[in-house]
C-alpha cells in the first residue's frame, strides 16, 4: 500500500467550504485504489493572517515541501484588500508557487454533460470542446527585468520586460509534448513571432524539441488569431502551449467557452510538489451558506491522481462521477430547468455516491 502526504490548505471563504468537500472525494477514491492517505490541514492567505501576520507562514510552507502533493481552496477577501501588497493574501500564493518551482500551469476546458447550455456560444459550435491550456508560470514579462516607472525626462514611464531563457522554454515545450501526447496528440504553440524577439527564440526552441515527439502535430499560431480561433472554433484545439502573459488572458477565455466558473479545475507542476486548485477566488458573497460549487475543486483532485500519482484511471472516474451527478442534481450557479437544486455539502455527498 502506498501512503501519500497531502497538505489541504483551505484558504477564506468558501474555500474552507469546496475542501471540505474535495477531501471526502479524495478520501473515498484513495480507499479504491488502495492509497494510504496522510493529510495535514495548514492555515493560507487572509486566515493565515489573521493568525499569524503573514498570509504564508513558515510552517505552513514547509509543510507543503513535506509533501507529495497539496490541495487549496482559494484565497483573499474584502477585509484584506486595505493591507501593504506585500502582506495579501495574494502574494501568499504567488510566493508558494514560486517556492514550489511550478513553472507549468494547467488548465482544461472541458464541457461536462449538458453544461453546454451554461455557455455564452452556441451549442454546436461549444459541444465536444476539450481542451487543454499550458501556461509558462514563473517567467515573461510578469518577471522580467528591468520593470518599474521611472522618470525620463519630464515624464513618467513604465517598464517591463519580456525574457525567457533557452532552458525555460525547452522545458514548458517538452511540458506540452508530454501532456499532449496522454491527450489527442496535437500541440498548439501560442506566441507573437512577428513582433517579439523573445518569441521567435520561443518558436524556434518550440520546433526543436518538436524533432523528439514525431508522433504530435505541432502547429504554431499568433496570439491574437489564436484569441480569435478560441471564440470562432474551439474544437479545433487540443493542447496549448504558451507564454505567462499570453497564458493568463488564454486561459481565461478558454475556460469561460465552458460557461461556468464553478467547475473549472487548475494544477501548477513542474516542481517535485504539485499544486492543485479550482479557478475561482474565495467568493466571499456567499460564503458560509452553502451554496458553493465544489466540483471545480473536487475535479482538482482529480487532476492530482492524474499528474501527481500517475492515476489516470482515478482522475477519469471523478470527471465521470461528477457527469452523472449534474444530470440530475446542480448547485446554484449552475442550476437550471428540470434539475434539482442542492447545496455545497450534498452535491459532495452525491459525486461520492456516484464513485
Ligand atoms: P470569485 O471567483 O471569488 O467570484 C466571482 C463570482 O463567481 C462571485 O459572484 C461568486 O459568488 C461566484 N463564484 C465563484 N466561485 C464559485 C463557486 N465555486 N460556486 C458558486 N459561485 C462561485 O472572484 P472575485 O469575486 O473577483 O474575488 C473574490 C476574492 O477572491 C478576492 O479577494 C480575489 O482576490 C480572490 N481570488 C482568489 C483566487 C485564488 O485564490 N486563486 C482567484 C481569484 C480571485
Amino acid at each position: 500500500m502506498t501512503t501519500k502526504k497531502i497538505t489541504i490548505l483551505p484558504g477564506d471563504g468558501i474555500g474552507q467550504e469546496v475542501t471540505a468537500q474535495a477531501v471526502k472525494v479524495l478520501q473515498t477514491v484513495a480507499n479504491q485504489y488502495d492509497m494510504n492517505l496522510e493529510l495535514q490541514e495548514k492555515p493560507m492567505g487572509g486566515t493565515a493572517y489573521d493568525l499569524t501576520g503573514s498570509p504564508l507562514p513558515d510552517e505552513t510552507l514547509q509543510a507543503c515541501k513535506n509533501s507529495d502533493a497539496v490541495l487549496l481552496g482559494a484565497v483573499g477577501g474584502p477585509q484584506w484588500e486595505s493591507l501593504d501588497i506585500s502582506l495579501r493574501p495574494e502574494k501568499g500564493l504567488l510566493r508558494l508557487r514560486s517556492e514550489l518551482g511550478l513553472y507549468a500551469n494547467l488548465r482544461p476546458a472541458q464541457i461536462y454533460g449538458d453544461l453546454v447550455e451554461a455557455s455564452t456560444l452556441k451549442r454546436e459550435v461549444v459541444e465536444g470542446t476539450d481542451i487543454m491550456v499550458i501556461r509558462e508560470l514563473t517567467g515573461g514579462i510578469y518577471f522580467g527585468e528591468p520593470r518599474g516607472v521611472e522618470m525620463r525626462g519630464n515624464e513618467r514611464v513604465g517598464v517591463n520586460t519580456l525574457v525567457y531563457s533557452e532552458s525555460e522554454i525547452r522545458r514548458i515545450a517538452i511540458m506540452g509534448f508530454e501532456i499532449a501526447r496522454k491527450r489527442f496528440k496535437k500541440l498548439t504553440s501560442v506566441d507573437k513571432h512577428n513582433v517579439l524577439e523573445a518569441t521567435i527564440l520561443w518558436r524556434e526552441v518550440v520546433t526543436e524539441v518538436s524533432k523528439d515527439y514525431p508522433d504530435i502535430a505541432l502547429n504554431h499560431m499568433y496570439v491574437d488569431n489564436a484569441a480569435m480561433q478560441l471564440i470562432r472554433d474551439p474544437k479545433q484545439f487540443d493542447t496549448i502551449v504558451t507564454t505567462n502573459m499570453f497564458g493568463d488572458i488564454l486561459s481565461d477565455g478558454a475556460a469561460m467557452l465552458t460557461g461556468s466558473l464553478g467547475m473549472l479545475p487548475s494544477a501548477s507542476i513542474g516542481g517535485k510538489i504539485g499544486l492543485y486548485e479550482p479557478v475561482h477566488g474565495s467568493a466571499p458573497d456567499i460564503q458560509g451558506q452553502d451554496l458553493a460549487n465544489p466540483l471545480a475543486t473536487i475535479l482538482s483532485v482529480g487532476m492530482m491522481f492524474r499528474y501527481s500519482f500517475d492515476l489516470t484511471e482515478a482522475d477519469e472516474k471523478i470527471q465521470k462521477a461528477v457527469v452523472t451527478t449534474l444530470d440530475q442534481y446542480r448547485t446554484g450557479d449552475i442550476m437550471t430547468k428540470g434539475k434539482t437544486q442542492i447545496g455545497c455539502r450534498e452535491m459532495g455527498e452525491r459525486v461520492i455516491e456516484n464513485l
